[in-house]
């Protein structure tokens, strides 16, 4: 990192605020006040740690140094059929003015991810060891015909033989395939099974419904879409096939002929799911995956797609981001090692709660604990059935060693209190990892000091569809830390991050001392990063490349004066009162740490005299349902006042008891707020709102504007 004294520009300087100052404490953990709360990492992690913080810190300037040799050697640990050009690892150009937007890497190598995660591992003996460890919606819960775990022989039996049905049904290399099933282990091993004969597999979230399938269906012009019949999902049955099979009609109505037509995997029983009949072109997979025959590996060419995975849609239309088969590869399983401590020891036992129709569940689940040998939980629940106690019972029955989960889901079952984690054990868990929105220090120190008995560190761990694996996060490793509550902290092995002014797109100097915000930006192009948007490499272009030589995220950051970075939410999330810039999350996360507020969603609403004004919407805890209202309002403000500035106290509080629009991901959608805010009744145009996960939740909210206070 360039350490170069220097003034900040006018415009750089409203961007630096002050580290939030969180005085006031949750009543039921009055020890160190939170703004000064940084535990340092946990001495019972420390004394197990795999990794140590100067064996990360040699690997970082590794990476910088030489990232040819550093990804090379990486990309050594797997089979490659035809070996890559060592003299031309990657190439890349980040800048439009130069050229079209491209990054390749491991040229003239052939691989096969699929044939990585499982065959390279039961060659080196570890056929006998679990892949998979299914854990059902029930309790207790057995699938009728699929087995509740796989060993990685299992697992690699199981990936051929649907390979084979998929060639046999007329898929090949090159060939999308749709996939909409529940968290079962036979997703990840339907993605394997695309990836090793060629096929593109695009997986779409179970939870969502028949014309945005449909439209997955035909953008990506898939020819064959596998399903299940359907799942439970808390208290309800999903009709999966039921959506699947009108998608399918759907997408073809749009002129996409899907000719291999569907297999569905026979996942409930005839009482919970009458056997539904079946076209010609539909078979069921128990039927038609039976023999290994015609499975051999397709070699890929490293550049050659390996998926496409349309975004959570938090700020638009949901992008379909294309990865490559080589650099995917190797990212995947660079960062599964090395970000969490290398979960891979006899007794790890890995447990990420993200679905598969999300990146997390693509890197973290399908692939990189695959390439790894890891042993893992493929969940098929949520964490608040049957009770918030699930997700601890879960941890305690397979002894779970790290955890992966997201900050919405750690904020809701933090809303049900302590006891239903305290009355479990736990004491197999080693270490917690945090994605998918930044997490309130609040929230946090919870996830650490009740959840992990203070015995196991935080991993908030900062990234995106687009950049494959994980970029920012704490070190996770003897002798690193202490991490700060609610900071990503530092850049991974090959990531370059930088902060643009966003006035003026200059880049602003990291120097040791000085605070900075801006917009983060990635300078150096890593393997793992998407290649494109599918069929719409401008849109790529245009989102991604606006500034020359730099990748554009769209996060806003601060990069504080120890160098360490802090996510501070969109750059479209920014709110600008009085001529300050506030990024959301961190006046959230001061209203997030009074006792009363569960959740908290921050927008800009127009005002004459400030630009912007302040606009809250709360959800607050069971306890404190009662508390809406006027007198809560006031002492919110001035916990904002206190905790970050005067400027950054809400002008309203709108009460959202029945929660906040999320994505189906779990993330807060802002800018359906946002118009919620500014347009109250009248409110129209709402944008593509097919990724929210409950529309009912917004018209609550248009309902309730005339409310708040
Ligand atoms: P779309 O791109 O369609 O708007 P999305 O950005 O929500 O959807 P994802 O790629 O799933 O889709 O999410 C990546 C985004 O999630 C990041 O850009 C960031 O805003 C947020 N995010 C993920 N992890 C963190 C984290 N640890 N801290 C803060 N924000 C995070
Ligand atoms: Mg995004």
């Amino acid at each position: 990192m360039r350490v170069t004294p220097f003034v900040l520009p006018l415009a750089a300087q409203a961007l630096v605020a002050p580290r939030p100052h969180m005085k006031r404490l949750s009543s039921q953990r009055p020890a160190a006040a939170l703004e000064d709360y940084c535990p340092p990492l946990p001495e019972a992690f420390e004394a197990q740690a795999a990794l140590t913080a100067d064996g990360a810190a040699e690997a970082y300037k590794a990476s910088l140094d030489d990232p040819s040799g550093f990804w090379a050697s990486e990309a050594d640990r797997y089979h490659w059929q035809t070996p890559f050009d060592r003299s031309n690892v990657y190439s890349a150009n980040f800048k439009r003015s130069a050229g079209p937007i491209a990054a390749r890497w491991f040229e003239d190598g052939a691989t096969n991810i699929a044939y990585n995660c499982l065959d390279r591992q039961v060659e080196a003996g570890l056929g006998d060891k679990l892949c998979f460890i299914a854990e059902r919606n029930d309790e207790g819960e057995t699938s009728p015909l699929q087995p509740e775990t796989y060993t990685y022989a299992e697992a690699l039996e199981e990936t051929k033989k649907l390979a084979a049905a998929l060639r046999a049904r007329g898929v090949k290399k090159g060939d999308r395939v749709a996939l909409f099933m529940p968290m079962v282990p036979e997703l990840a091993i339907a993605m394997l099974a695309c990836a090793r004969i060629g096929a593109v597999h695009t997986v779409v979230f179970g939870g969502f419904s028949r014309d945005s399938l449909a439209s997955r269906i035909a953008s990506a012009g898939a020819t064959c879409v596998i399903a299940a019949d359907g799942v439970r999902r808390g208290g309800k049955v999903i009709d999966l096939w039921g959506i699947a099979k009108d998608a399918l009609a759907s997408a073809r109505d749009q002129g996409t002929p899907v000719a291999g037509g569907a297999v569905i995997l026979r996942r409930l029983d005839d009482a919970a799911y009458p056997e539904p009949q079946l076209a010609a072109d539909e078979a069921w997979w128990h039927n038609v995956v039976t023999s290994t025959d015609g499975s051999d590996v397709e070699w890929m060419a490293a550049e050659d797609p390996l998926f496409i995975l349309y975004t959570s849609g938090s700020t638009g239309a949901p992008k379909g981001i294309v990865h490559a088969t080589g650099g995917y590869m190797v990212g995947a399983g660079h960062s599964f090692r090395t970000v969490f401590d290398a979960p891979v020891r006899a007794d790890d036992v890995w447990f990420c709660t993200a679905d598969c129709g999300w990146i997390t569940g693509h890197t973290y689940v399908a692939y990189g604990p695959l390439l790894n040998g890891a042993t893992q939980i493929v969940f098929e629940g949520v964490p608040s059935w049957p009770d918030a106690g699930r997700l601890w019972r879960i941890v305690d029955q397979h002894k779970v060693t790290h955890l992966y989960t997201a900050p919405t889901a750690i904020r809701a079952l933090m809303r049900s209190g302590d006891d239903p984690v305290t009355s479990t054990s736990r004491a197999s868990l080693k270490l917690l990892g945090s994605v998918g929105e930044p997490i309130n220090p609040e929230a946090w120190r919870w996830y650490r000091e009740v959840v992990g008995d203070d015995r196991c560190p935080v991993a908030d761990t900062w990234w995106q569809t687009e950049t494959g694996v994980i970029q920012i996060a704490p070190t996770m490793a003897s002798g690193a830390g202490p991490h700060k509550p609610g900071a990503a902290m530092t850049p991974v092995a090959g990531c370059v991050p930088a902060l643009l002014d966003a006035a003026t797109g200059a880049e602003i100097p990291a120097v040791i001392g000085e605070e900075a915000k801006g917009l983060l930006v990635l300078k150096q192009p890593w393997p793992s990063m998407a290649r494109t948007c599918w069929g719409d490499h401008e849109r790529f272009e245009n989102t991604y490349f606006s500034y020359d030589g730099y990748y554009l995220t769209g996060d806003g950051a601060r990069r504080d004066a120890d160098g360490h970075y802090w996510i501070t939410g969109r750059v479209d999330d920014v709110v600008v009162v009085s001529g300050h810039n506030i990024g959301t999350a961190e006046v959230e996360s001061a209203l997030v740490a009074h006792p009363a507020v569960a959740e908290a969603a921050l927008v800009g609403v127009p005002h004459d005299v400030k630009g912007s004004a302040l606009y809250a919407f709360v959800t607050l805890t069971q306890d404190a349902e009662g508390q809406a209202g006027d007198e809560l309002a006031k002492e919110l403000k001035l916990r904002a006042r206190a905790d970050v500035a005067a400027f950054a106290s809400p002008d309203t509080f709108h009460w959202a008891p029945t929660g906040l629009p999320k994505t189906r991901s779990g993330k807060i959608m802002r800018r359906i707020l946002r118009k919620i805010a500014a347009e109250g009744a009248d409110v129209s145009g709402l944008g593509d709102t097919s990724t929210l996960a409950d529309p009912g939740i917004v018209d609550e909210l248009i309902a309730s504007h005339a409310g708040a206070s």
